[in-house]
């Protein structure tokens, strides 16, 4: 084990039979976790880069099985937060240290692109210093452009699975992997810089489903990988299912920091709802970024993807203090920038 370890830092890569008995080992994780450590430390050293979370719209058009804010879901409370709520959120991220805003959201069909495009207009003139993240599904590519022309940066949109029969029993007929990946792939040919990702242990997932999103991944080579165990969410068909665990969910994390060097992985919500010290050990296991919540607290709660998620009642400054203090005692420090991602530079061929 100890040899395939050495392997997967050094080259990146493993034959499916290798990478099956890391994910499947039974044995300790340390000596893949300080593996993934020291390529972390390697690339990024102690850094943590923030992302400033803004939950704006619990609104979704989609009726994916797993999430809570499901069109199907017709308990839920819908919110939509105004333009003013959105940017009075920055300003306050801003003065907190924040330099990337992430504005997350359910598909909205009353998020027209104008509004967006202002939206992003609006902050990045405010706040030049600062990336913007956009996290609000599948669009045409005409509309992922408008937002990049409008000055977004980076675009996180979770694969959720590469395996096409997975994603059949995880979504409904009226959405496609094939269109999840368009979307990806017109997201990168624009320039975002691209997040995928995927939930560890959602129902009918296996070894082979995670290989296949492992695969997926190095085809794509995207700048982010968001990945957290699937949580069940009371008012979903899959309310009855289990939960991923933290062991698998750590281990991946792993296995993506040795294959992906230079990724920005983040310790998500999931991790530290499964556990109370998920995101420290997600930390230590290879990740480097962490997304507290700026969601006004008013409407916090009502964004809830899945069941018991964390720091629901929290004023964001105390969110923000509280990471500070994850971070420093698992050993790593904040840095107030806007964390792009290092990917390694190519040496330049030499005229002969
Ligand atoms: N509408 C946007 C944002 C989706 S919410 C989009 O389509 O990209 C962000 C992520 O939360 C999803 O991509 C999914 O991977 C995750 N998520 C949703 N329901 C979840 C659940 N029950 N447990 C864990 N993660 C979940």
């Amino acid at each position: 084990m100890k040899e395939l370890i050495e392997q997967l830092k050094l080259e990146h890569d493993l034959c499916d039979d290798a990478l099956t008995a890391i994910i499947e080992r039974d044995e300790q994780d340390e000596p893949l976790f300080s593996a993934a450590d020291e390529v972390r430390r390697a690339n990024y050293s102690t850094d943590v880069y923030l992302r400033g979370l803004i939950e704006f719209t619990n609104v979704c058009k989609n009726n994916c099985y797993y999430c809570g804010i499901r069109c199907g879901n017709k308990k839920e409370a819908r919110y939509r937060l105004t333009p003013e709520e959105i940017l009075e959120s920055c300003e306050s991220g801003y003065n907190m240290g924040f330099r990337t805003f992430v504005l997350q959201g359910g598909e909205d069909p009353r998020c027209t692109d104008d509004l967006i495009c202002t939206l992003v207009d609006t902050i990045k003139t405010r706040y030049p210093d600062c990336a913007v993240t956009l996290s609000i599904g599948e669009k045409p590519r005409s509309s992922y452009q408008a937002y990049f022309d409008a000055g977004a940066d980076r675009y996180l949109l979770r694969h959720e699975t590469a395996s096409e029969a997975h994603y059949r029993k995880l979504h409904p007929p009226e959405l496609s992997l094939k269109n999840r990946k368009r979307c990806l792939y017109d997201l990168k040919d624009i320039g975002f810089q691209v997040g995928a990702g995927f939930m560890v242990g959602s129902p009918g997932q296996t070894t082979r489903e995670l290989i296949a999103d492992l695969r997926f991944l190095q085809q794509l080579q995207p700048d982010m990988i968001g990945i957290g165990p699937f949580i069940p969410h009371h008012d979903t068909p899959f309310a009855h299912e289990k939960a991923g665990t933290l062991k698998l969910t750590l281990r991946m994390l792993s296995i993506l920091r040795l294959m992906f060097p230079y990724v920005l992985l983040p310790a998500t919500t999931a991790l530290g709802t499964i556990s109370p010290i998920g995101r420290e050990l997600g930390l230590k296991a290879g990740a480097n970024v962490m997304m507290p919540n700026l969601t006004p607290r008013r409407v916090r709660q009502y964004y809830d993807l899945y069941d018991n998620k964390i720091c629901m009642d929290e004023e964001a400054a105390k969110c923000r203090a509280c990471q500070e203090g994850r971070v420093r005692a698992a050993g790593y420090r904040i840095v107030c920038d806007r964390g792009d991602v290092r990917r390694p530079v190519k040496p330049e061929k030499r005229e002969q």
